[in-house]
């Protein structure tokens, strides 16, 4: 291709015309501007112009969020810089802005979008190239390229604008407002988004952002040879076990174009790290380069709508978090954040739990739902957490202001003064009501009608032992032994664990305990541990699954548990049980490790959860077998709805208090009946107030439920008379049996005979 001379400008220097698309010549100049600290807005629209040969050049920077105005250009008017204005989602800039994408438009004047700025002299422009321009997940502007040919941009060009995008936002963050006038990029409008509660409480404090990283301090090097092995230096120190982490993620089956290309990136270790080596030798440092490949990844990952694969990016998002650090380009995880509210995309339980014990005080993720593991132990730890609507990551800035209301499923960043007023009342009314709640510790649960019901906790941590006796709880109906192993990074030894479950029943003093073996795999996973190389590891080898084909870990627990009772009574209770002969396989290992412990337990009970729906189907046969039932619907509900529990979009789609769950559960409770074995209910729904209610009502009189949910439930139910429930839920299952939910009607009658569901 010809090169020619071409005029400079500003330029300290005489370049050639580069070529198209030709990103090295585009880097070249743009270090050269920031090397003389001469690089200004119109400096990078001319640039961009040039380096694309293209006919025009725009840069639009968001204003409060909400618009974009026109803040530099070459080759159209510059006297619309400053005037020219649109809103978030307006026009073909706007629409970048709003959906994030990259727009490769050959005839823009005709797309549906686009809106004609008179004052800006495009209307001889065809085509357009636009690009968001993005930082730590905010859109801080658009930059786009247009021409009078119609034309499609290629690859190269788009990939060239996309860095060339990322640098802007590098240099715009790093110089505040100053090139773009006095208003900043900063929002300053509060705003609000819709959630839903994962665990309930209303807090206020600051914003703690934790991946938005500082401002790169350098973007672009001549040096490319010492980039890369800076770069080599940190991949070795920052993460030896990329290469198991990426391919132990490679899933089978009929993935999509979009979930193969999301796919490859991440598999090819060396593909990856081979990109940021190009980025390297295109002229950028080794931190800009991670970040550009990075964002590459997150783009691709964003289209993916597989929840497993989508689960990944945390894993990668770890290790370019790990890469960063590691290159002195993102801060570690700060040592405190006494009172702080998490704002981030997803958080899996032993990150939640890190967290915690720096001090953050409420969690709103927007990728969670009611009855993961991160919202189980928010709910345990009784920390406020949301499961927001998309956009309030983007939106939320470290430090500032934020109202965390996991009531009504609001959160509100920069809330006005006059909200906050409200919130005070409202805290202090929750207040109010937690006294008057406390009041119903010491009231035994018997409804009005004279059902004795039990009471219990679930509980994970020893922390939460406490609750115990300040809720007058009647025992532990589910202790997850797994929990304190996410906590504490591993399984401990015989010993250890022996210590910890005996404390366990000291503290329940005499109250039963049920003990449930270790529950890993699919969300739960050790720290260092990668996710198995399974399509739906919800369904796959895990819990007692891996504890039977793997003996040796579940006969120590077995052996721990044994020990820890020191002859108090004992119970154990098996989790994801599919086939009768699962429970006697696990039954007969603790008769066994039971026959060599002396003191034996006073009594040795084992109990099932029922958690797999087959187990409805071979009820005879486990009635036999089983000391008890206690039925999880966190899972049961995600196996008898093929609806994975941890997909938001599915939350509030299949509902406990519908015809089909309530008919499996009277079966179930006559089944129990008859053959004199204890039935419980320890999922989620047992710690809802009208989800008790039913289940009180249909003859379920054990419900285990965390610490928090034991005064309202019990609030309610004392204030029940079943006998008049009974029909009434008898004829709303009726006319729901096509499988709707009841909840409301429920609701209406509960509260017509003042019941505070
Ligand atoms: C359940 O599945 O309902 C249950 C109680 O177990 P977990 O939530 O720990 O899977
Ligand atoms: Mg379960």
């Amino acid at each position: 291709m010809a090169q020619e001379p071409n005029a400079p400008a500003t330029p300290p220097r005489r370049r050639k015309k580069p070529k198209f698309g030709d990103t090295r010549h585009l880097f070249a100049a743009l270090r050269e501007h920031l090397a003389a600290g001469t690089a200004s807005l119109p400096d990078f629209a001319k640039l961009v112009a040039e380096g694309l040969v293209a006919d025009a050049s725009v840069i639009y920077v968001t204003r409060h969020g909400e618009l974009l105005e026109l803040a530099a250009t070459h080759g159209l008017n510059v006297s619309a810089v400053g005037r020219t204005r649109l809103r978030v989602g307006e026009g073909i800039i706007g629409l970048a802005a709003a959906s994030g994408d990259v727009l490769n438009l050959p005839d823009a004047q005709n797309h549906p979008r686009f809106v004609f700025r008179a004052e800006t002299g495009e209307q001889d422009m065809a085509s357009m190239l636009a690009v968001p321009v993005k930082r730590a997940g905010r859109t801080l502007g658009v930059i786009a390229v247009m021409s009078r040919q119609v034309r499609i941009y290629a690859p190269v060009e788009v990939e060239s604008l996309a860095t060339v995008a990322m640098l802007l936002a590098e240099i715009l963050a790093r110089a505040g407002a100053t090139d773009v006038g006095d208003e900043g990029f900063s929002e300053t409008l509060p705003r609000r988004y819709g959630g839903h509660v994962i665990s309930a409480g209303i807090v206020r404090g600051k914003v703690l952002a934790y991946g938005a990283a500082a401002p790169i301090a350098k973007l672009l090097t001549e040096d490319t040879e010492a980039e890369l092995m800076r770069l080599d230096t940190a991949v070795e120190e920052a993460n030896k076990t990329l290469d198991g982490l990426i391919t132990a993620n490679m899933p089978g089956g009929n993935a999509s174009r979009d979930v193969l290309e999301a796919y490859r990136m991440v598999a090819q270790s060396s593909g990856w790290l081979a990109q940021v080596r190009t980025a390297i030798a295109d002229g950028l440092t080794a931190e800009t380069a991670v970040d550009k490949i990075a964002r590459q990844l997150r783009e691709r990952m964003r289209r993916v709508a597989d929840p497993y694969l989508r689960e990944r990016l945390a894993d990668i998002e770890d290790m370019v978090g790990r890469l960063m650090v590691a290159l002195g380009g993102m801060a570690p995880k700060p040592e405190r954040a006494d009172g702080m509210i998490l704002i981030v995309r997803r958080l899996g339980p032993a990150d939640l739990l890190d967290w915690h014990t720096r001090g953050v005080a409420g969690f709103a993720i927007e990728e969670a739902s009611a009855s993961g593991h991160a919202a189980i132990l928010a709910r345990a730890l009784s920390i406020p957490a949301l499961q927001v609507e998309r956009g309030a990551v983007e939106a939320a800035v470290d430090g500032e202001l934020v109202l965390l209301d996991a009531e009504e499923g609001t959160l509100v960043l920069r809330p006005e003064p006059e909200v906050l007023q409200v919130y005070e009342r409202a805290l202090a009314a929750r207040d109010e009501r937690a006294v008057a709640l406390t009041g119903y510790r010491d009231v035994a649960a018997i409804t009005k009608d004279g059902t004795e019901l039990k009471l219990m906790m679930n509980i994970g941590l020893a922390l939460e032992l406490d609750q115990l006796d300040r809720t007058g709880a009647d025992g532990i109906g589910l202790y997850r032994t797994e929990i304190a192993a996410l906590a504490s990074g591993g399984i401990p030894d015989v010993a250890g664990q022996a210590a910890e479950y005996g404390r366990v029943l000291d503290r329940a003093k005499g109250r039963p305990v049920a003990f449930r073996t270790l529950d890993l795999g699919a969300d739960k996973l050790l720290p260092g541990e990668t996710a198995q190389t399974e399509e739906n590891p919800a369904m796959g080898w895990r819990s007692l699954r891996i504890g039977l084909d793997r003996p040796a870990i579940l006969r120590r627990q077995l052996r721990a548990l044994l020990l820890g009772a020191q002859g108090r009574p004992l119970q154990v209770m098996f989790p994801m049980v599919a086939t009768v002969e699962e429970f006697r396989a696990a039954r007969d290992l603790l008769e066994a490790e039971a026959g060599r412990i002396r003191p034996a337990p006073e009594r040795l009970e084992a109990g099932t959860m029922l958690e797999v729906p087959s187990l409805l189907f071979q009820l005879p046969g486990l009635l036999a077998e089983a000391d008890f039932i206690s039925v999880g619907t966190n899972d049961l509900m995600q196996f008898l709805f093929a609806a994975d529990r941890g997909t938001p979009e599915l939350a509030d789609r299949y509902d406990t208090l519908s015809a089909p769950v309530l008919e499996m559960l009277e079966k179930l409770v006559t089944y129990c009946q008859e053959a004199g074995v204890p039935l419980s209910v320890c999922g989620e729904a047992a710690g809802r107030p009208l989800d008790a209610l039913a289940f009180a009502a249909l003859g379920i009189t054990t419900l285990s439920m965390s610490g928090n949910s034991i005064l309202p439930v019990k609030a309610v139910l004392v204030e029940a008379d079943l006998n008049a429930l009974r029909p009434v839920l008898r004829e709303l299952r009726r006319a729901g049996a096509a499988g709707g939910s009841i909840r409301e009607p429920l609701a209406v009658w509960a509260r017509e005979h003042n019941l505070a569901v």
